[in-house]
């Protein structure tokens, strides 16, 4: 299912503004909007929502573990670069 079009009027930046990411909204990487909704499944396309963080020591936490994955797959391409 394609965007219908209908998340532009749940789409939480222009009802809540800069507070999207705090109040546990939701984010739907298909139709590219941040909205309030209980479900898991997007209401518009029907796509699985993406929760944000709710805390900015959660979204620390990330950032951390990406750059750790980052590194790591940095050091494995290093050793399985030497042992060619
Ligand atoms: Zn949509
Ligand atoms: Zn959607």
């Amino acid at each position: 299912m394609a965007c219908r079009n209908l998340c532009e009027r749940f789409d939480s930046r222009f009802t809540v503004g800069k507070a999207h990411y705090e109040n546990g909204n939701k984010y739907c990487r298909r139709c590219e909007v941040y909205f309030f909704h209980n479900g898991i499944f997007c209401p518009c396309c029907g796509m699985a929502l993406r929760s944000s963080p709710t805390s900015r020591k959660d979204k620390e936490r990330l950032r951390q573990l990406k750059i750790k994955v980052k590194e790591q797959d940095k050091i494995i391409r290093i050793i399985t670069g030497i042992k060619k």
